[in-house]
């Protein structure tokens, strides 16, 4: 299968130039997408109905960064340094999340996403890590650095699929959260942490593709080949998913011509 079809979660905010409001995600996550053969479709919130019959049309399901989820979705109160929510967004991705989780669609969680996938099996978050930790803690939220700037390395579980997947049990990431996961979510498990203890990853083990990192691949993927690696089998995922799904009920691919 050609050009898997993944699906990418917007966020409702407004251009610069004359605050119309707009959909929009940064093109890092469509051109990681692209980048690895798959075919990136960005989805705005609305009814479930119409969300549905996007749904349905999905090879898998990449959740990216972002603001904060509503602290309400894992049965707590914002604190003062937790971010306004939005619910609309909160609301559609949880249940896009809900719907891949139920039927196996590969899922890919970065970040705000790594965050919400563990709310969406029940886990819980610190709201704010200098707030909130206990203990010592790394500089993660390295808001003005560039998007590429390694601020820290991970451990990753031996034997894990992360790890398999990039090749290495230690790499250096960038960092971008003042979040973090607390409770653990239903059959999630820990496949990398930073040196203070945070988690930076998660895998749901026995499924093909479900799979979160808190920090920023597809700001890397474009010099790092260890970041292309994780988009690159995400994809291949994505592909053998719309194989099967295809077996069962063929749909056409119809050609487009190059407009010259
Ligand atoms: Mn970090």
């Amino acid at each position: 299968m050609q050009f898997p079809v993944i699906g990418i979660p917007c966020y409702s905010t407004e251009r610069g130039d004359n605050q119309r409001p707009i959909y929009a995600n940064n093109q890092t996550y469509a051109q990681a997408i692209i980048h690895a053969g798959g075919a990136p479709v960005l989805i705005p919130p609305g009814s479930p109905d119409m969300l549905a019959a996007i749904y349905a049309r999905l090879d898998g399901l990449l959740l990216s960064g972002g603001g904060d989820v509503n602290p309400a979705f894992y049965g707590e109160d914002p604190i003062p340094a937790c971010q306004p929510p939005e619910q609309e967004r909160d609301e559609a991705e949880l249940a896009l999340t809900r719907a891949a989780l139920a039927d196996g669609l590969p899922i890919l969680g970065i970040c705000r996403g790594h965050q919400l996938l563990n709310i969406a099996l029940g886990g819980s978050l610190y709201q704010d890590i200098p707030t909130q930790w206990q203990g010592k803690f790394l500089r993660h939220d390295c808001a003005g650095e560039v998007r590429d700037h390694i601020a820290h390395s991970i451990q990753i579980a031996p034997g894990s699929q992360l790890a398999s997947i990039l090749g290495t049990t230690e790499t250096g990431v960038n960092s971008f959260h003042h979040q973090a996961l607390k409770a653990l979510g239903a059959g999630l498990r820990t496949v990398a942490t930073s040196e203070d203890g945070v988690i930076e990853g998660i895998e749901l083990p026995d499924r093909p593709f479900v799979l979160a990192v808190q920090y920023h691949p597809e700001a890397m993927e474009a010099t790092d080949p260890i970041s292309r690696r994780l988009f690159a089998a995400f994809v291949r995922a994505c592909a053998a998913h719309a194989e099967q799904r295809a077996i069962a009920a063929p749909r056409p691919n119809k050609p487009i011509a190059t407009v010259q």
